[in-house]
């Protein structure tokens, strides 16, 4: 694992982020997401397609599911892709979340290994 390696979604604590109040609708998954334009980093449920907004309040949460999307980032009001993939292999390298970036963010504690 190297620090500008992807955070991969298994690395996930699922456990947590229930525990956190982070149930969606039932068959979460979990993923992480960043703005493209910013370091701003969002928690996806894709099964319901949902960003977690705050990583201190899951409650903090917006649907997604429209398409073409329209969402603006909430730190610095870019776009993201409205017909473009967000996350998995088709989405654009800016939208991934490294082990670095996860570390300096406020969702650190997502992952065991993060969360120190
Ligand atoms: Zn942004």
């Amino acid at each position: 694992m190297k620090t500008d390696d992807e955070v991969p979604e298994t690395e996930l604590d699922y456990d947590e982020i229930l525990r956190r109040g982070g149930a969606n609708l039932g068959d979460e998954d979990f993923a992480l997401l960043k703005c493209p334009s910013c370091p701003r980093i969002y928690l996806m449920e894709y099964e319901v397609d949902t960003l977690y907004m705050n990583p201190d309040d899951l409650a903090e949460r917006i649907p997604v599911s429209s398409y073409p999307r329209s969402f603006n980032c909430t730190a610095c009001g870019a776009r993201f892709p409205e017909t473009e993939a967000w996350l998995g292999p088709k989405a654009p390298k800016e939208m991934k979340v490294t082990w670095h970036q996860l570390a300096q963010s406020s969702w650190r504690w997502v992952t065991r290994l993060t969360r120190g």
